[in-house]
C-alpha cells in the first residue's frame, strides 16, 4: 500500500498504464487513476466505459469533451485535495502543464519516482502463477519452432513462427520484439530479425518473451547450427557457468548488484569481462523490464516473491554472441528457475 504520510501527499495521480492495471485491473490504453488513502477513481474516455466497469472494482468516471488531465484536476478541486503526487517518469511535460493549469489555487504537484513500481517488485501468488504460465507458453513455443531452425530459413520467419506459436498457446502477444540473430548478428545483444538466411556452423541466438494473462516471460537460448569452432563452444560454457553461478547466488537478502557481480566475476575468469556489455538481469511482471535491475549500481535487496531474469552474455564483434536467460522467482531459501527449457549445448 502507498504510504501517503511518508510521501507527504494527499493523493497519487497514477498515469503509467501498467501501474493503473496493477491497482485497478483496467487494461485499456487511456486512463488516469487517482488514489487517496480511502478511495480510487479511474478516469477514462467513452471507448472504455463498458470495459472499465467490467474490469475495475473502483469508481469509474467517463470523461467527454475534455482531456483526462482537466477532469482529474476538477475532481481534485471538488475533493479539496492539496498535495498531489504524480509519476514523473510516466507523465509527459505537456500533460504536466495541462494538469498544473487546471489545478485549483493552493494545490501542488509533487514529482515522485517508482512508488508503484516498488510495490510491484514483490509478486502475489496469483501474479507468480501467471508468470509461470507465460514462461511455460514461451518455452513450448520455442520447442515447437526448433525443428524449423535450419540453414536456408530466414531469421524473420523463425521470429514469425515463434510469435505465432505463442499466440496459439494462449499468449496475448510477444512481450518484446523477438530476437532471432544468426551468426555474426548474434554479437549484437539487441539485434532485430532480418531476411538473412541461417547458415551451417553458425550460432543462433533467440531471445523471446510472451505476455499471457498480462504477465511477461523472458528467455534466451543460443543454439548451434551444425558444428561451431572450439572458441565458440568455450564461450558458451563460460556464459553457462556465469548464469548458473548467478542463479545459485539468488536468495533473499542478497542485493541485485551482488548477483551481477557473481556473473561478472565468472566471465572475467574466462577472459570475457569486456565482452559482457549489459547487466545480469531485470525484474519482470506486467512489464518486460521492471525494477530491480541486476546491474552494477542497483542496491535493491532481493526478497521472496520477486521475479527476475538471469541473463549474462558475451559478444564478439564479427564472430557472434552467446546469451543464456531464464526467468526465476526468489523463494524463502533461494530461487526457483521457472524456465523449463534445457541449457545443454544444443546442436541442430
Ligand atoms: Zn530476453
Ligand atoms: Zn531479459
Amino acid at each position: 500500500v502507498i504510504d501517503f504520510t511518508e510521501l507527504k501527499i494527499d493523493a497519487l495521480l497514477v498515469s503509467g498504464l501498467p501501474n493503473i492495471r496493477y491497482f485497478s485491473g483496467f487494461t485499456g490504453s487511456n486512463a488516469f487513476l487517482l488514489v487517496t488513502h480511502d478511495s480510487q477513481t479511474l478516469f477514462t474516455d467513452p471507448r472504455y466505459t463498458v470495459q472499465a466497469s467490467q474490469e475495475c472494482n473502483c469508481a469509474v468516471r467517463t470523461v467527454t469533451g475534455r482531456a483526462l488531465h482537466v477532469a482529474a484536476a476538477q475532481f481534485i478541486q471538488r475533493k479539496r485535495l492539496k498535495k498531489i503526487g504524480f509519476e514523473k517518469a510516466r507523465l509527459s511535460y505537456e500533460g504536466y502543464q495541462l494538469l498544473k493549469e487546471h489545478l485549483p489555487l493552493g494545490a501542488t504537484l509533487k514529482p515522485l519516482a517508482g512508488v508503484v513500481e516498488k510495490l510491484r517488485m514483490i509478486k502475489t501468488g496469483d501474479e507468480i502463477a501467471r508468470i509461470r504460465r507465460s514462461v511455460i507458453t514461451n518455452s513450448e513455443a520455442f520447442d515447437r519452432t526448433l525443428k524449423r531452425m535450419e540453414p536456408g530459413v530466414s531469421e524473420s520467419s523463425i521470429a514469425a513462427e515463434l510469435e505465432y506459436q505463442m499466440r496459439l498457446l494462449g499468449a496475448e502477444k510477444p512481450a518484446f520484439e523477438t530476437i532471432v540473430a544468426a551468426g555474426p548478428h548474434s554479437a549484437l545483444p539487441h539485434a532485430s530479425p532480418t531476411e538473412q538466411l541461417l547458415a551451417a556452423n553458425e550460432l543462433l541466438l533467440i531471445d523471446m518473451g510472451a505476455f499471457q494473462s498480462g504477465y511477461a516471460s523472458d528467455m534466451t537460448r543460443t543454439v548451434f547450427l551444425g558444428k561451431p569452432d572450439a572458441r565458440t563452444r568455450s564461450m558458451y560454457r563460460a556464459v553457462l557457468e556465469a548464469q548458473q553461478a548467478a542463479i545459485s547466488a539468488v536468495r533473499p537478502g542478497i542485493t541485485a548488484q551482488q548477483v551481477d557481480r557473481v556473473a561478472r566475476k565468472v566471465l572475467k575468469e574466462h577472459g570475457l569481462a569486456k565482452e559482457f556489455v549489459h547487466s545480469t538481469g531485470h525484474g519482470l511482471g506486467l512489464e518486460i523490464h521492471e525494477p530491480p535491475r541486476l546491474g552494477k549500481n542497483d542496491k535493491t535487496t532481493l526478497a521472496a516473491g520477486m521475479v527476475i531474469t538471469i541473463e549474462p552474455g558475451a559478444y564478439v564483434e564479427g564472430t557472434g554472441g552467446v546469451r543464456i536467460e531464464d526467468t526465476v522467482v526468489v523463494t524463502n531459501s533461494g530461487c526457483e528457475v521457472l524456465t523449463p527449457t534445457s541449457k545443454e549445448m544444443m546442436f541442430l
